[in-house]
């Protein structure tokens, strides 16, 4: 054998592609799990809906290689992402926009707001929460502090645990306040979701003569040898957590079936103020599903325990980023064993930003 795959995720299907593709080499990509995908997979059920099994996927990306690829391999419809957020009872738009003023606030203070925000702000800025909280302004320091509380607050300690000062920036970041009147959760060129879904549109990737596919699989389980080692799991457990666990954030899914046709009026409802629960996914939306029933999934969130539940966010913060470095460090001593993925990598990646890390990899090791 000459190269060794752990995980049938997106990053693991990718490279293996590209190395079956380009190079002519074999590959064999083993799973632990029983089916590919990773936490991107998908299956139609009895109702002929599409169930996003460990959550909602929605593929957006404005890398144009990433894109290239990734359409090579299944067509995508052109689902532009909103999601609907419940603040104090009002249902409208997240991020907040100048739309999300207008549904929250009497019409006089929302133009007010409005106009302070237009004369400080260069219209379509994006401000992560953590800086649009610097205000002097009264009305908009006001605004901050609503923004704050009914949109973050809540929702990221139900999230991570802790309240939104005490996680890394870059991941509320990834929500800003948003001077726009554009509704979209991602603004991205391309967008969408394959039309036959992610399961099969990895299947497509893998499907080359090339490649091998083993599910039930663990590492420790392969005794042949092979010349190069991608790693897609997570980096701690390949040194035996010699260093310690990395942290990882968890979530579950209680999936709920309704003989109607809607449950919600969108794919996605936040709970940013209200229960325990973060968000509802509804996935027959993706897809637009014909059933006269729908399946609902309400998200919670809580810590990864090994054996207990399954790693799903890495928690970026000082601790953890000192830790993956020592296991960072002690990767490179090794020949010929590369890591990658969110697991392998430590990122929180979204789907496109680990297929182009598998593809600059790629580059990277195809000369060797
Ligand atoms: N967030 C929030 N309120 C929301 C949506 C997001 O506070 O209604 C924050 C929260 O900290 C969350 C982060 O923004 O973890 C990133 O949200 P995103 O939707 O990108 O997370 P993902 O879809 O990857 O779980």
């Amino acid at each position: 054998m000459k190269n060794l795959i752990v995980g049938a995720g997106f990053s693991g299907a990718v490279l293996a592609r590209k190395i079956a593709e380009e190079l002519n080499q074999k590959v064999i990509v083993i799973d632990s799990k029983n089916h590919i995908g990773g936490n991107s997979y998908d299956y139609r059920d009895e109702n002929g809906i599409m169930i996003h099994k460990y959550g909602s996927h929605i593929f957006h990306t404005s890398l144009e290689n990433v894109w290239q690829f990734v359409t090579r391999f299944s067509k995508f419809n052109t689902y532009m992402h909103k999601v609907v957020a419940l603040i104090d009872g009002i249902e409208t738009n997240i991020p907040f926009n100048f739309k999300t003023l207008y549904d929250v606030f009497p019409q006089t203070l929302a133009k007010r707001l409005e106009e302070k925000l237009l004369a400080k702000f260069e219209y379509n800025k994006k401000v992560p929460i953590l800086e649009f909280q610097k205000q002097e302004d009264e009305d908009l320091k006001f605004l901050a502090n609503y923004v704050y509380e009914k949109v973050f607050l809540h929702y990221t300690t139900k999230q991570w645990g802790v309240n939104p000062n005490e996680v890394d920036g870059a991941v509320t970041a990834r929500v800003p306040v948003y001077l726009s009147q554009d509704p979209r959760y991602f603004q991205d060129k391309y967008q969408g979701i394959p039309l036959e879904g992610y399961t099969k549109l990895i299947e497509n990737i893998l499907n080359h003569p090339n490649i091998e596919v083993r599910l039930n699989t663990k590492f420790q389980d392969i005794t042949e040898s092979y010349e190069r080692l991608f790693y897609t799991g997570p980096i701690d457990e390949f040194f035996d957590f010699e260093y310690g666990e990395l942290p990882y954030r968890s979530v579950h899914f209680k999936f709920e079936e309704y003989d109607k046709e809607y449950y919600q009026s969108n794919a996605c409802v936040n709970y940013p103020c209200n229960y325990d629960f973060t968000r509802i996914h509804e996935y027959k939306y993706y897809l637009d599903d014909k059933s006269p029933r729908t399946v609902i999934a309400k998200e919670y969130s809580e810590f990864f325990e090994r054996g207990k539940n399954e790693r799903y966010y890495p928690i970026p913060n000082e601790e953890s980023a000192r830790l993956y470095k020592k296991y960072l460090e002690k990767a490179k001593t090794l020949q010929n064993v590369y890591f990658l993925g969110r697991l392998g990598d430590y990122k929180y990646y979204d789907m496109d930003k680990a297929i182009a890390r598998a593809l600059e990899l790629f580059e990277e090791i195809k000369g060797e």
